[in-house]
């Protein structure tokens, strides 16, 4: 059995630890003769691998105790109207930094949804190549939040700061989310898909300060709503039990083989920046976003002859370099580098990257 190396941009690269502890305990989970699969949600088993999972990213990401954390599903996109329908109950407008596709999807849901939006900021006028500045962002007098994306995976920028208003910050973090340490408390709410840095699709998580619970717009669907499932323990019905188990191995992966976010954030650093390197030093790829605010997590580039890319395409695949096809909207490469993908796999692309040039730049 060959395991290629992985760049999707998600459903994304899993931990090999992690797919294999739950090989050996997908038909008999700690004999009890029965898959986690097949586990009622209520059982004593699962309640045990759902509170060990919550505990230990808790730990992982220092979450203060006056946050609730949610496993919950609908994906990230859910999140876009879900936020508004939670946080807007007492009036005010959702306020958004549109930093790319991602962002803008989150404000037209909310607008669509029928609640008041205010554009805050945007990367727009550099082409989403650079993250505002905290000069350039102005909310509206009525802000009840601020949203931005953290991490643009399509466009692969990233904030490099994170910003200080007088509102609730909302973020999307469903590409960045575990990939260093992280301030929780600077944050109101903080969301995210599961299938990039957390486990298999499925699963979203949301980590939400208490005092936030209690704003949500009359009546909404009990499954929207974030008091309710927070006090249900995000089980107001069944939830994904296998992606939630899943979750919890890749955070006892961060945990005790790579040794926290402190370390997970230097292999990080040392993959992007690699990648980068090779990137500017060539001739025949070029990545267009500022220093800055360049992703570590995703990192777009394309080739100066846009005829190469299938050739490059088709061997890259050939050489067990998977899923490196940029996202259909706008073409050239990406190669995702979240936790998963293995400082081996970086140098593995750049070496093939340099061989192609070599012989077709
Ligand atoms: N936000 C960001 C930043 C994303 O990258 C994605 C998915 N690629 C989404 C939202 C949507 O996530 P989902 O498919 O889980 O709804």
């Amino acid at each position: 059995m060959t395991r290629h190396y992985n760049f999707c941009a998600g459903p994304a690269a899993l931990p090999a630890p992690v797919l294999e502890r739950a090989r050996e305990e997908l038909l008999d989970y700690q004999g009890r003769g029965l898959s986690v699969m097949e586990m009622s949600h209520r059982s004593p088993e699962f309640v045990a691998i759902a509170e060990q999972a919550e505990a230990d990213l808790r730990e992982l990401l220092a979450i203060p105790d006056n946050y609730r954390v949610l496993f919950l599903q609908g994906g990230a996109s859910l999140q876009f109207s879900m936020v508004p329908m939670n946080l807007l109950g007492q009036g005010g407008s959702a306020n958004f930094l549109y930093t790319g596709i991602w962002g803008k999807k989150a404000l037209a849901e909310a607008e669509r949804l029928g609640f008041p939006v205010h554009l805050a900021g945007t990367s727009e006028p550099s082409g989403h190549a650079e993250v505002p500045r905290p000069g350039q962002i102005a909310l509206s007098a009525d802000a009840a939040y601020l949203h931005y994306t953290a991490n643009e995976t399509i466009g692969g920028l990233e904030f490099d700061y994170i910003p200080e208003v007088e509102a609730p910050l909302v973020c999307d973090m469903s590409s960045s989310i575990l990939s260093g340490p992280l301030d929780v408390s600077r944050f109101g709410l903080i969301y995210a898909g599961a299938q990039k840095n957390i486990g298999p699709a499925g699963l979203t998580l949301v980590i939400v300060r208490d005092d936030l619970l209690d704003r949500a717009r009359a009546p909404i669907p009990s499954l929207f709503d974030y008091r309710g499932l927070a006090e249900a323990g995000s089980m107001v019905n069944t939830p994904p039990t296998f992606s939630w188990y899943l979750a919890g191995l890749v955070f006892q992966w961060l945990k005790h083989d790579i040794g926290g976010l402190a370390a997970m954030d230097a292999i990080n650093a040392r993959k992007a920046a690699k990648l980068y390197a090779a990137i500017d030093a060539s001739d025949l790829y070029s990545n267009p976003i500022a220093a800055r605010s360049r992703s570590r997590m995703n990192v777009p580039f394309v080739l100066a002859d846009a005829r190469l890319d299938t050739l490059f395409l088709d061997e890259a695949d050939a050489a067990g370099l998977l899923n490196l096809k940029g996202h259909r909207s706008v073409g050239g490469m990406r190669a995702s580098l979240y936790n998963a993908v293995p400082e081996a796999g970086v140098d593995a692309l750049i070496d093939f990257m340099a061989d192609f040039e070599r012989r077709h730049g």
